[in-house]
């Protein structure tokens, strides 16, 4: 779908070609000044959790509680803004706070990604200096975007006091790099983010899922085993999980990055938006004494609740697991007959684990699916590539390091 030329783009360099690298989630990095750093910063080649947490929250996450799920925070939140913003995934928290930090003078400029001029679905990396401009950022786009190729504009323009809205594959590089870029401030506003792919692909998956692929403007995973879909007429249609097309996809639909990624929370931001933990809210993971001026910045306008937690989720993970370990490599495909399928979907929804307990159970599934993924196609990264916080969640379901699988810590 074309939309008019934004001056936010504009002002924007294009980027360098991405040279290739196997897995790889184009971050920027390969794009940019630092690509010859690709080897020690990357989340696939040579993770650092442990490491990067230390550097982050000057300590590693506990080995009880929820920090075990969602990595260290300081205080967790069910939220929302009080006047939801238009064209926002969920109610704008994100670019919201953004906003605010260009229009206090925190930072010089913020990192985000809008959409592409020919394709509201196709992330393009921005660089936001105009609190108004933030607006362009609203919404998911579905597919990479080399966001940290911008570092070197930022640098050239002379911008020291960043903030970077990214997913944590972007994260962890930033990170990684942060040492060395010279900056007198950064803010990491991290989302929650699962099942990426091309943007090629999911255009696929749209035409699947509607006659009308190209008048979709909103698509979400909700927490209630739903997808809801918006369309430019103002109509919405939800599809319960379990009647989604996920037969009719390639085995290789999700990338191989994307089944191997083992920090679904952004633990190494300084606040991470998402909607798991909401209960139909958003879900807010303040971090660090940054995260925490992040959400002072709104003041009243946000509505803050302790979140919630219903249900158990240790069936369903469990069924999840040994769906995957039948599917060797492909999409984890439920056997139930079409007739029962809207069934166990009202069940799902009635009974499903809810609030944190479905937030943890997403958690504990994307555990399992990255060690299963990397055992059935890339068994020699196992052991630097799955971090000991996903061996411990995965290991209630019998799923255990075997020889030459376990985990280091890679200095
Ligand atoms: C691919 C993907 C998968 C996700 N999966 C989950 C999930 O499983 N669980 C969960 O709780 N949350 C997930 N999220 C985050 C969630 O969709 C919302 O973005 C988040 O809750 C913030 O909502 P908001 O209304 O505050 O955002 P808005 O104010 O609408 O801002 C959206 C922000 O997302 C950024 N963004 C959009 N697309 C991309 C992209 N492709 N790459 C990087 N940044 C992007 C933009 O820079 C913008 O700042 C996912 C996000 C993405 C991009
Ligand atoms: S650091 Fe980024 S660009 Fe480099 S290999 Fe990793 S994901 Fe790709
Ligand atoms: S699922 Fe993981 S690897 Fe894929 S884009 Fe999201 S954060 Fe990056």
């Amino acid at each position: 779908m074309a939309v008019a030329m934004l001056p936010l783009l504009e002002a924007t360099p294009p980027l360098a070609e991405a040279p290739h690298r196997d897995l790889c989630t184009d971050c920027g990095v390969s794009r940019s000044s630092h690509a010859s750093q690709c080897g020690k910063v990357c989340q696939f080649i040579h993770p650092r959790y442990d490491a990067l947490e230390q550097q982050v929250h000057g300590r590693t996450r506990k080995a009880e509680g929820d920090e075990v799920f969602f990595g260290p925070f300081r205080a967790m939140y069910r939220a929302a803004l009080r006047a939801p913003l238009a064209g926002a995934q969920w109610t704008g928290i994100t670019t919201r706070i953004a906003e605010r930090l260009l229009a206090t003078g925190a930072v010089d400029a913020v990192l985000a990604v809008a959409s592409d001029p020919a394709d509201r679905w196709r992330p393009r990396p921005v660089i936001v200096t105009e609190a108004a401009d933030m607006a362009q950022c609203r919404g998911m786009k579905m597919g990479y975007a080399p966001l940290l190729a911008l570092l070197d504009t930022c640098a050239e323009r002379g911008y020291r006091r960043l903030a970077v809205i990214g997913v944590a594959c972007q994260v962890h590089a930033l990170r990684a790099l942060e040492a060395q870029l010279g900056l007198e401030r950064l803010y990491v506003i991290g989302t929650p983010c699962s099942d990426n792919t091309t943007t090629e692909r999911f255009h696929q998956f749209l035409a699947l899922l509607t006659p009308n692929p190209e008048a979709v403007t909103y698509l979400e995973f909700l927490a209630d085993y739903r997808v809801e879909l918006r369309f430019a007429d103002g109509s919405h249609r939800h599809i319960p999980f379990l009647q989604l097309p996920i037969r009719q996809l390639p085995k290789d639909f999700f990338p191989t990055t994307c089944r191997s990624c083992f920090d679904y929370t952004n633990s190494l931001s300084d606040l991470t938006v998402g909607y798991m933990g909401g209960e139909g809210d958003q879900w807010l993971l303040v971090r660090t004494a940054r995260g925490e001026e992040l959400v002072a910045l709104l003041g009243d306008e946000i509505r803050l609740s302790a979140p919630g937690a219903r249900g158990d989720r240790v069936g369903a993970v469990r069924g999840f697991v040994q769906l995957l370990e039948r599917s060797v490599g492909g999409l984890p495909v439920r056997g139930a007959p079409e007739w029962a399928r809207p069934l166990i979907g009202w069940a799902q929804r009635r009974f499903g684990p809810k609030g944190l307990e479905f937030a943890r159970t997403r958690v504990e599934m994307k555990a399992a699916e990255g060690i299963l993924t990397l055992r059935h196609e890339r068994p020699h990264r196992m052991k630097r590539m799955i971090p000991n916080f996903a061996w411990r969640l995965v290991a209630p379901y019998g799923l255990a390091p075997r020889t030459g699988e376990t985990v280091e810590e890679i200095a």
